[in-house]
């Protein structure tokens, strides 16, 4: 007998935790990380990828260093979790789909990212490994539109950005993502990353902050 377990996330203030149904992520969403990864940051359409709802990890986790990389790559977002569903949404109504947000981080395994884009390639082995996706709490509500997105490496400063530095802002990647799947409650978007994307070794500690937010921490055994 089988028994399929639903991932979750935590609630800030709650004993309740949030089911995860599917996770969408937005590439490239900040200029000055789409020039560090040679894009134009010109105004194109958001693109999206995915990776498996069971990539959740929940902040405090040790976690063993990811097999098949030898440069995984960290990037913190702004996670929202999508509350109610529904397709075409305009970005006057988005914000009332919005069940929460948290910070994540979107854990990348660039060398191989880097050969699937050089060969046109798909890039969910890149992107979408276990424990690829560890957030932390949830925070109910609609996020702020600035607030500081950082994250540290074993205390030390490695990426900084502000919310207000997106390029399609939380209501327009919701719209436009709706346009493409029906979105449902349990939805988790991740909407990319500030500069400074970087390598991560065994046995460090990876800690992604956003003011006002409960933070995600992670460490890679040695
Ligand atoms: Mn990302």
């Amino acid at each position: 007998m089988h028994c399929i377990i639903t991932p979750t996330v935590a609630i800030t203030g709650s004993v309740e935790r949030f089911p995860v149904r599917r996770i969408f992520c937005v590439g490239q969403n900040y200029a000055e990380h789409t020039r560090e990864m040679g894009g134009d940051p010109t105004r194109q359409a958001p693109f999206f990828f995915t990776k498996p709802a069971d990539a959740v990890v929940d902040s405090g986790a040790e976690l063993a260093f990811p097999s098949e990389t030898a440069d995984l790559h960290h990037e913190v977002e702004l996670v929202i979790a999508i509350g109610t569903g529904g397709s075409n949404i305009s970005v006057d109504a988005a914000p009332a789909h919005i069940f929460g947000y948290a910070v994540g981080i979107d854990l990348t395994r660039r060398d191989l990212q880097a050969v699937a884009k050089a060969a046109g390639r798909p890039w969910d082995m890149a992107k979408g490994f276990d424990q690829s996706a560890p957030l932390g709490a949830l925070t109910p509500g609609v996020p702020p539109d600035t607030a500081t997105i950082a994250l540290t490496i074993d205390g030390e400063a490695r990426q900084s950005g502000n919310l207000d530095q997106m390029i399609w802002n939380v209501a327009e990647i919701i719209a436009t993502l709706s346009r493409f799947v029906a979105l449902a409650p349990g939805d988790l978007i991740f909407t990319g990353t500030p500069a400074g994307v970087g390598p991560i070794l065994p046995g460090q500690t990876v800690c992604g902050t956003i003011v006002g937010v409960a933070p995600v921490e992670i460490r890679y055994r040695a």
